[in-house]
């Protein structure tokens, strides 16, 4: 109906041009034609493959897994931004302002210019730097929950990662509730020299002050966590959580080899091996970490179980017997 009209419309508007026929032809079927193969165009983006076991993931398969292969269970990188959305309750969450630290206070240089650098990283990531701090909600139990993106200069430890973990336990602190923060990093940002290492004791600080206020502390370790980063707040939780197969080290396994001139054994430095020698609580993978990391903080915030599943929904229509009393 909808086709014969606009067909209908077509030709009365062109009715008094040169041929009614070659109008439908060049304005209407045309354009349909076009329309048709042009909407079957894919993009490209839709399909990831998985670099374990080179399976084929469409994106909503992919986002519903939390950016894991449902095939061999391959943790991918996945942004502070939607590992948040998946994390907190209804993907509702709050950001905690970061100070700003003073850009480039060195006017480092190596094959191009450190706030090049940061433009770079800041258009790649459409975030601020390294550190997305939040608060909100898991499982209805109160966090401030920070993130480390190593898409950002790999996750790169500078001044506003350190002001970030210093603002992240300022508002666990004000709030009274427990810091949860995922790192993954190569370490320190060389292109703030020392000032980047600064952060190693800065942030330590940050974590005592959560310490004396007598509220948790977890780490969640993901692929990689190396150099500085573990070396200071990647490495004082009260509870350490890894994803499986993380790469967690602080010096790498080709220079310890050289070093000791052994050869290390397979799977150092790797989330499994390190559980299995007492430097980390627990490998989780990451869909069911947001159970995991629920019902340990209501153990050690003294609350009471998680509630398992949802609620009933709320009942639109009054209860009838209710209303019968009434009448
Ligand atoms: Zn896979």
């Amino acid at each position: 109906m909808l086709q014969s009209g606009r067909v209908g419309f077509i030709y009365s508007k062109h009715s008094q041009g040169d041929s009614a026929h070659m109008n439908w032809i060049s304005n209407y079927v045309r354009p349909k034609i076009n329309s048709m193969f042009s909407r079957r165009e894919v993009p490209d983006n839709l399909w990831t493959k998985c670099d374990e076991c080179g399976t084929m993931l469409f994106h909503r398969e992919l986002k519903a897994a939390q950016n894991t292969c449902p095939s061999c269970d391959h943790h991918m990188h996945i942004s502070p931004r939607a590992r948040f959305e998946a994390l907190f309750d209804g993907g509702i969450f709050t950001e905690v302002k970061v100070e700003e630290p003073q850009v480039d206070p060195l006017t480092f240089k190596d094959q191009k210019r450190y706030p090049d650098r940061l433009k770079d990283a800041k258009k790649k990531t459409d975030e601020t730097d390294a550190m997305l701090v939040a608060e909100g909600e898991i499982g209805r139990t109160k966090i401030v929950a920070c993130a480390q993106d190593f898409k950002f200069m790999g996750g790169s430890m500078g001044m506003y990662v350190g002001n970030a973990i210093i603002a992240a336990a300022e508002a666990a602190v004000a709030r009274k509730c427990p810091l949860v923060l995922f790192s993954a990093a190569g370490g320190a940002r060389m292109q703030e020299g020392i000032l980047s290492l600064m952060q190693m004791p800065r942030t330590t600080v940050a974590v005592q002050m959560l310490k004396e206020a007598g509220l948790p502390y977890i780490v969640v370790l993901t692929h990689p966590t190396t150099g500085g980063v573990t070396a200071s707040y990647a490495m004082l939780g009260d509870i350490h959580i890894a994803e499986p197969n993380a790469l967690i080290a602080f010096a790498g396994t080709r220079v310890i080899e050289q070093t000791i001139r052994e050869k290390l054994p397979e799977g150092f430095q790797r989330a499994e091996y390190l559980l299995d020698h007492g430097m980390l609580d627990r490998v989780t993978h990451r869909t069911k970490m947001k159970g995991e990391l629920v019902s340990i903080i209501r153990m050690l915030m003294r609350d009471t179980p998680p509630i398992m599943g949802d609620l009933p929904k709320p009942t639109e229509e009054p209860v009838p017997e209710v209303a019968a009393e009434e009448a």
